[in-house]
């Protein structure tokens, strides 16, 4: 094969192979195939990574309606989904299962109930109010109820961005799937019991406001788990700087989320959360209030930077560095969900710090004494005017 027929050949066999992205551009580096991107760089540009969430129409039932970010929606979303969920009072997101990943929620507004069941035997029934996080593990059965009164509306979020299409297991659907001749052999009743039942999902069903203490189960009382599955994050003191504050929630603080790492990120007017970068997890975000900017940069000369308002998602590979800067007149307020119970993130100006003036003089080929007005150690947070001298020194 001549260079260039072999050149042909294997970006054909790329793009067969689907490979995208940073794969694509490292295969078209080593076989010399280099496109110069709009930003003088040497490679795909990065797709969008916003999805304006709340104006899908969304999968509405009787009881609720629910819209999803997952990768149809957000294709750069590989590691993370999200869904915005709404329950009437007395609106049961029915008996489910996710087969491919964990789910992680934060409550917005309104009270909810969820009862989850682990294949231990054990089973938990909470009630969650504004502020309050739940984990269900990967293939827990559970089911939640609007307690009203009011509209709840939460986010969920599951750590495979592909949790949705084929993966989500309802019982109604299960059991309009199976012959009811063996449904009524498994429970012992008669053939007839099944008649009316949904003949398709159920989804959220719309029944009556459950009574403030839950009635006893089935089997007369519950074996409760040793963690728990509840935990309320706004409850948490937050982390201050100058511009903002943070609440974070990992497996340390709360046992069961082994999947998941949550935070409530809030920037005042012009705070900037400052560039950094996740080693070893992957960004979904849903923008509560305020609105905003967010850089990504994505090495080979690439960058993208996009607005967002509330009811927006946003995403940010693993690796990838990034920042969010608050460019509105009020308060913003991101809620974070990492694919990693353990929050690892490396913030630029603690990582600028760890340098001798000299190294970094040579790297910028700017003047060493110059650096002694950066920061010692880490911003995490920059207020409007630009961080100042004695204000970084928080860890
Ligand atoms: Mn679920
Ligand atoms: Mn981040």
């Amino acid at each position: 094969m001549s260079d260039f027929s072999r050149r042909n050949f294997l970006s054909a066999a790329a793009l067969a192979a689907g490979v995208v992205g940073a794969d694509a551009a490292a295969q078209a580096d080593d076989y010399g195939e280099k496109e110069k991107n709009e930003h003088g760089g040497e490679s795909e540009p990065i797709p969008t990574f916003r999805y304006p969430m709340e104006t899908e129409k969304g999968r509405h039932t009787e009881g609720g309606f629910s819209r999803e970010a997952t990768v149809k929606q957000l294709p750069i979303s590989e590691g993370l989904a999200g869904v915005s969920m709404r329950l009437k009072p007395g609106g049961i997101r029915e008996l489910h299962w996710h087969a491919k990943a964990a789910e992680w929620a934060f409550v917005l507004k309104g009270r909810v109930r969820a009862t989850v069941f682990s294949p231990d035997g054990t089973s938990e029934t909470n009630d969650f109010d504004p502020g309050d996080v739940w984990y269900f593990p990967r293939g827990h059965g559970h089911a939640l109820q609007g307690m009203g009164p009011g509209e709840a509306h939460f986010i969920l979020i599951f750590d495979d961005g592909h949790f949705s299409e084929f993966g989500t297991f309802g019982v109604s659907d299960w059991f309009a799937q199976t012959p009811p001749e063996v449904l009524a052999k498994n429970f012992g009743v008669p053939k007839s019991t099944f008649a009316n039942y949904p003949k398709i999902e159920a989804f959220i069903p719309q029944g009556a406001v459950p009574p403030a203490k839950q009635n006893a189960p089935l089997m007369g009382h519950l074996r409760t788990p040793v963690d728990t599955h509840k935990y309320p994050l706004m409850s948490q003191e937050p982390r201050k700087f100058n511009g903002g504050q943070e609440r974070k929630v990992t497996a340390k603080e709360f046992p069961v989320s082994v999947g998941i790492t949550g935070v409530i990120l809030e920037l005042e007017p012009g705070g900037l959360r400052e560039l950094h970068w996740h080693p070893n997890a992957d960004e979904w975000q849903y923008w509560i209030e305020g609105s905003g900017r967010m850089g990504l940069f994505g090495s080979h000369g690439r960058s993208r930077i996009e607005e967002f308002g509330a009811g927006d998602a946003g995403y940010v590979p693993r690796g990838f560095g990034h920042w969010v800067e608050n460019t509105g007149d009020t308060p913003l307020k991101v809620l974070i969900g990492f694919n990693s119970g353990v929050y690892e993130a490396i913030d630029v100006s603690a990582w600028l710090a760890s340098n001798p003036t000299d190294l970094l003089a040579a790297n910028f080929g700017a003047p060493a004494a110059s650096f002694e007005e950066f920061p010692h150690r880490r911003v995490f947070i920059a207020p409007k005017d630009g961080v100042s001298k004695g204000e970084y020194s928080k860890d």
